[in-house]
């Protein structure tokens, strides 16, 4: 049997706007509205603000990140300096 996914979130939309552009949604919006680690206590307690602004509610701290996750940002940036380091070495 397939998988099924489950739109949580965007069920406030009801039967419009279609099941993919949804489906897609529902999966940025489960990251977005979910828990995340905080960089400074690493308590699961970072919330987002607002487009790439997060807050922790154990210790406070305000901080920037990917619109969507904390996380990702740093996957991203080690990948990237991974591609700058080879480019580097073939030269
Ligand atoms: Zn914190």
């Amino acid at each position: 049997m397939a998988k099924i996914q489950k739109l949580g979130s965007v069920k406030r939309f009801g039967p419009r706007y279609g099941r993919s552009v949804k489906y897609k949604l529902a999966k940025i919006e489960a990251i977005q509205k979910g828990k995340h680690q905080c960089p400074y206590c690493h308590s699961l307690k970072a919330k987002r603000l607002s487009a790439g602004i997060w807050s922790c509610g154990k210790c406070g701290a305000k901080f920037t990140g990917k619109a969507y996750s904390i996380q990702k940002a740093a996957v991203e940036e080690a990948s990237e300096k991974e591609k700058e380091e080879t480019k580097e070495k073939e030269e």
